[in-house]
């Protein structure tokens, strides 16, 4: 941004600086009877106008004249109007001819002047582009159908006439209130409604969160998949899994190319990021130009692949961006992310110290930098690497194969030999780093790992911050290992980790190169969200040109303005087992009322003919009170029922419903006198 502003800036810039020395005295003195020149403001901006309106053509084209002779209006306005303070700036409707050069008088902080005087010089960039050639274009929606005020499941979708195609497939993990479920996936009703606009997806890198799914998708709806070379070995997996192997086509682009898709074309951008082959997106689009970072951070120095093209983002930043999407995990972290080799650095100090002990290493599975870390370090120091959870034993497979993690010769070795090898001379990458519990790490903490017990002798490294919501998972695990009498190596001891994402000072930069118009932090919660756009207003960039979106809300862009209202849907389908979407909010219900309350069943045989009891009714409970010390409360319940049904029978109620409604309702009752508890009740009435 800054770069590109002074060109536009120059005249404007000059007149505040004057204006200032020349009106800072007004503005004090304004300061000290604030109230009265309030009042009075009208009247000197009306003067300002008039005179603006005098000057120059009647065509009210004011902010692109006055940049252009900027003595004109600095003098009349110093003049006219030295009182005028930041009122123009803001309610720009109701006198646009007043001129920038004045209004910054009255402002206080420096920093502030500054940031407004850019925000105004961008406006007026923006303003010039309208009057001179930016006329409105064929308008493109974006629509964010995840990714937003939430970590995960990123997709968004980019309209155009009749073309459409995704960025990303991700899916998310449930949390602690959707008890059973295995996974959540964005709802996609939206795009199968339009089905047949769909040229393809497009996959940024191969994180759960971007490809997860992926293979739920494509089961509804089968569209080439454009991604790099490593992303489509890992979408391979997926798609063997989901027996979909074969039956998609599957397109390997790189860095620098460019794809069609109907009236679009997509360019990739080299990034960095915790995992190799990530890439940014130009989507060059009738109306102009949207960058979409993907996940990303600058590393000068990574461990594999190359440095993020930030040429490129310049390039295009210089020929006019109209959006930018940009990643925005880190934006509530100051300065830099450091680089991968800070972590090569620390490996190296905690191998030397571990000595006599066998490393164990989690990371995310997904990790390969951090992989080839460990191999090379385990090399330095005489040791076998092995490697134990079944996704990380995935990605060593595919990526060995395709050639990005590069272990040295003889260096890996089955996970079945390491006890052939001396504790010492043996390193295990594990998963588990965020304290999963079904994981190797978590499994080894609890003495259930089939092949690796943990004991004094081992030294163990967690190599990853643990993501918000997981410290007490981890904490957890950490407090197992320690009991077992492992050293434990944790959190921010030593430098055994570094984010993928970019840190505050890394957004700048993509936002100075691109120098987009319009500005849409994703990937993030509100906070991060939020924070990410103060950055850009810091940038200059105005106010009503930064958008916070939600899942579903309809962006359409036209080239010069933002369009938003329209919605359409984007829930979260969850899915349990194999069933996709088929557990609801009724199903979610019942599972926490169950998990909060147990179970009662009361089963009765009944005389079909009479109405009589046959046999019953019986109580059974599940997770509500320990039978054996309530076998009186649940003997009463018995007779509760039995009158209750007793009851029915005499008012010849012969509607099983209508019964199984009344027991219910009377053993609710019962019970929740008796233990202020709810459980829930299943009549089941059994007819002879
Ligand atoms: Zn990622
Ligand atoms: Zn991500």
């Amino acid at each position: 941004m800054q770069k590109a502003l002074p060109k536009a800036e120059t005249p404007k810039k000059a007149a505040p600086k004057t204006s200032e020395k020349q009106g800072n005295g007004a503005a004090r003195a304004q300061n000290e009877k604030q109230d009265a020149p309030q009042k009075q403001q009208k009247q000197p901006k009306q003067g300002a106008k008039q005179q603006a309106g005098k000057q120059q053509a009647p065509k009210q084209q004011a902010p692109k004249q006055a940049a252009k002779q900027p003595a004109a209006p600095k003098t009349a306005a110093a003049k006219q109007a030295p009182k005028a303070p930041k009122k123009p700036s803001r309610g720009g409707k109701k006198a646009p001819v007043v001129v920038g050069a004045t209004i910054e008088l009255s402002e206080p902080g420096k920093a502030r002047q500054a940031a407004e005087a850019r925000q105004d010089a961008a406006k007026q960039q923006g303003r010039r582009r309208k009057g001179q050639k930016e006329q409105r274009k064929t308008p493109v929606r974006v629509i964010p159908l995840g990714g937003l005020l939430e970590v995960g499941k990123n997709v968004t979708v980019y309209e155009c006439m009749d073309d459409m195609f995704l960025v990303d497939c991700g899916m998310t993990f449930p949390d602690e209130n959707m008890l059973g479920v295995d996974l959540v996936l964005p709802d996609f009703t939206y795009v199968m409604k339009n089905r047949d606009k769909v040229r393809g997806i497009v996959i940024t890198h191969g994180h759960e969160d971007h490809i997860g799914a992926l293979a739920y998708f494509l089961k509804q709806l089968n569209v080439p998949v454009y991604a790099t070379r490593l992303t489509l070995g890992l979408i391979e997996n997926k798609l063997r899994e989901h027996g979909l192997y074969g039956k998609v086509k599957l397109v390997q682009i790189a860095p620098q190319e460019t794809i069609k898709l109907g009236c679009f074309e997509v360019e990739f951008i080299r990034v960095n990021h915790s995992i190799p082959d990530a890439v940014a997106l130009a989507i060059h689009t009738p109306a102009g130009v949207i960058i979409q970072t993907g996940d990303f951070k600058i590393d000068y120095t990574p461990i594999i692949g190359d440095i993020i093209d930030l040429a490129r983002f310049g390039e295009l930043g210089g020929k006019g961006v109209l959006a930018l999407l940009s990643d925005s995990t880190n934006a509530e972290r100051p300065g830099f992310t450091p680089t991968e080799v800070t972590v090569a650095e620390s490996f190296d100090k905690l191998f030397k110290q571990a000595e006599h002990k066998r490393i164990i290493v989690a990371t995310f599975s997904s990790n390969i930098h951090r992989m080839q870390l460990v191999c090379e370090a385990a090399a330095k120091y005489g040791r076998k690497v092995a490697v134990s959870g079944r996704s990380m034993v995935n990605t060593v497979l595919v990526s060995t194969e395709l050639g990005y993690l590069k272990p040295p010769e003889g260096v890996m070795i089955d996970i079945d030999d390491i006890n052939r090898y001396r504790p010492e001379d043996v390193v295990l990458i594990t998963t588990g780093s965020q304290g999963e519990p079904m994981s190797a790490l978590s499994r080894m903490a609890s003495g259930d790992h089939r092949k690796v017990s943990v004991t004094a002798n081992d030294f163990i490294i967690i190599s990853a911050n643990p993501i918000p919501g997981n410290e007490k998972t981890v904490g957890r695990v950490v407090n197992d290992l320690m009991r077992l009498g492992a050293d434990v190596i944790y959190e921010r001891m030593y430098e055994v980790h570094v984010s993928g994402h970019a840190c505050q000072e890394e957004l700048k930069i993509m936002l100075a190169l691109t120098k987009p118009k319009f500005f849409f932090p994703v990937h993030g919660e509100y906070k991060q969200l939020k924070r990410h756009a103060g950055l850009a207003l810091a940038m200059g960039i105005p106010p009503e040109n930064i958008f916070i979106g939600e899942n579903g809300h309809v962006f359409e862009l036209d080239g010069v303005s933002v369009k938003t209202g329209e919605i359409v849907p984007s829930g979260r389908i969850l899915v349990d087992g194999l069933g996709v979407g088929d557990v609801g909010s009724i199903v979610l219900r019942d599972r926490k009322h169950l998990g909060e309350d147990g179970l009662i069943v009361v089963v009765t045989t009944i005389d079909g003919t009479n109405g009589q009891i046959v046999a019953g009714p019986d109580i059974i409970s599940r997770g509500f009170v320990y039978v054996r010390e309530a076998e009186d409360m649940l003997a009463e319940a018995r007779t509760v029922a039995k009158q209750t049904i007793e009851g029915c029978t005499k008012k010849h109620v012969s509607d099983w419903g209508n019964l199984k409604t009344q027991v219910r309702d009377s053993l609710s009752s019962y019970f929740y006198s008796r233990t202020k508890r709810s459980p829930m009740i299943l009549p089941v009435i059994q007819e002879v």
